[in-house]
């Protein structure tokens, strides 16, 4: 028994330990079951090419009775751009999240190219819906595999030709494996600008049907800025885009506007008419000449 002792105490407490992590997994699964699942859709078709963006009466919390963004309503025509314009807080971010179904509303519908998106695979919608931001999504594999999303049907020739035109020339041209160099993840090494440039590339490769643009609020340096203007430029055309802008020479190139406060949409239309309106908020932001959006 003596020889026993010592195992017998050790399998005690590990009994225990599992108890106890069994208890506080149910705990955390408690947690998680509160915001409502997102699950994958049955997997309806959906087109290639630019698609329409329609928000449709669409309200949505983080908590189920404070929301964050109310009654939201627009509609985008395909290759259209809409700028997004409203101050830290006001729920620009929420919009994306909800157009990637990081979240589902509590009420209304999102739909790109007339399909509410709770039809589709999260596959299928997350290979649609581009989001562009500083920090680029890295995921494990060579720079190939994060610029074409492992399309290995994209030849190596028009990647290079992307970097080339993005100003990344001499970037590529440092990396020891070439296109087969691991892109660490975490992005260890890449600048911001490298890093926006980057998902910059993966769009123009992967040809998305709605890119969501995070302009940049940080200053980078005059060259890459210029590489940026550019390849938002480029952008624009032919592909359905929300840009989320910070400056308001980036809003200029929206076609419709949809000014934020609250969660609420305080102001939307045209851009020339919002423009041409002397009691539009977006009058009065070019009138005084606003460089920036205010925060
Ligand atoms: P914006 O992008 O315009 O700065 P956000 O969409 O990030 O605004 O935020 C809108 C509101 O939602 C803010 O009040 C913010 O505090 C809140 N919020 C944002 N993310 C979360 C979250 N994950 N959980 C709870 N509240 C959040």
């Amino acid at each position: 028994t003596e020889l026993l002792a010592k195992p017998i105490e050790k399998i005690r407490t590990q009994l225990e330990d599992l108890q106890k992590a069994d208890a506080s997994l149910s705990r955390i699964r408690e947690l998680l079951s509160i915001k409502p699942k997102i699950t994958d859709g049955p997997g309806a078709p959906i087109q290639d090419g630019p698609l329409a963006v329609e928000f449709q009466d669409v309200t949505f919390g983080y908590e189920e009775d404070s929301p964050t963004i109310r009654s939201l309503q627009f509609l985008l025509e395909p290759g259209q751009t809409l700028g997004l314009l409203g101050r830290t807080g006001s729920g620009k971010s929420t919009l994306a999240r909800l157009l990637l179904r990081f979240y589902d509303p509590q009420a209304g519908a999102v739909k790109i190219g007339g399909i509410d998106i709770r039809e589709l695979k999260l596959h299928d919608l997350r290979r649609k819906v581009a989001l562009v931001t500083q920090n680029i999504e890295i995921l494990e594999g060579t720079v190939r595999e994060n610029l074409t999303m492992y399309d290995e049907t994209i030849p190596d020739s028009r990647i290079i030709e992307v970097l080339d035109d993005l100003g990344l020339h001499s970037w590529y041209a440092s990396l020891p494996l070439g296109l087969d160099t691991p892109l660490a993840s975490g992005g260890g090494g890449l600048s911001a600008g490298e890093a926006q440039l980057l998902a910059f590339a993966r769009v123009f490769l992967t040809d998305p049907g709605l890119v969501i643009l995070d302009e940049a609020s940080s200053r980078l340096d005059p060259i890459t800025e210029r590489h940026i203007e550019h390849a938002i430029d480029k952008l624009l055309q032919d592909r359905t885009c929300i840009l989320i802008a910070h400056r308001l020479a980036t809003v200029q190139r929206a076609d419709r506007i949809v000014m934020l406060e609250g969660g609420v949409v305080i102001e939307q239309g045209n851009r020339a008419e919002l423009a041409a309106d002397p009691r539009s908020r977006f009058h009065r932001m070019l009138a005084v000449g606003l460089e920036e959006v205010p925060v």
